[in-house]
Parts: C-alpha cells; structure tokens; sequence
C-alpha cells in the first residue's frame, strides 16, 4: 500500500487520518475545497434538486468528519496548514448553509 500523496509530482506523506483517500493534508484540503466550490456552483447551475442535496451532504459530513479527527487527533504543526483546515471546515459549513437555503426556497 501507497503511503505517499496519489498527486503527481507530491512527495509528501500521508498521515493515517487520510490513507484511504491516498492524499497528503495539503492535497486532501485542496480537494475539499474544489469540491466545495464545484457544489455551491452546481446548485447555483441547475437549482435544488435533493439528489444533489444528498450527495452534498454527505460530502460535506465526511469530510467535516474527517478534519475534526486531523484537527484533534493529529493536528497540522504548521500555522499555514492549521488555517487551511479551518477555512475548509468554515467552507463546509457555508455549503451546508448554501443547501439549507435552497431546500427552504424549494419548499423541500
Ligand atoms: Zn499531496
């Protein structure tokens, strides 16, 4: 099994909280953050539909999940890093947000 990050050209390693996502912290946020992004704009594209709701919670569940057991188990040493992961929970929680207000809008 692969202990280095799955990113082409990273080297760096991944903690135990991310091995089954094969990506180091770094990597691992950039990802959330995309993500987070590529949902708010799909919402905004297409409108509230639940599936997508669905897939955007659970996203956000998982991953929140996961930041919290990195922030807590195994924090970053680095100043940078440590408010890396809290703008992405702070994102994670607008997403939410974001949802929470369309479903009201729709009526769902
Ligand atoms: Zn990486």
């Amino acid at each position: 099994m692969t202990t280095k990050c799955k990113v082409g050209g990273c080297s760096s390693p991944i903690s135990p909280e991310l091995r089954d996502y094969s990506l180091c912290l770094d990597h691992f946020l950039d990802n959330v953050q995309e993500r987070c992004g590529g949902l708010a704009r799909q919402l905004e594209l297409e409108g509230f539909r639940n599936p997508l709701r669905q897939a955007a919670t659970q996203f956000i569940v998982a991953s929140a999940a996961r930041l919290a057991r990195i922030g807590t188990d195994n924090p970053p040493k680095n100043q940078l890093a440590r408010g890396r992961l809290l703008n992405a929970m702070l994102l994670l929680a607008e997403l939410r947000e974001r949802f929470d207000k369309a479903a009201h809008k729709a009526g769902a």
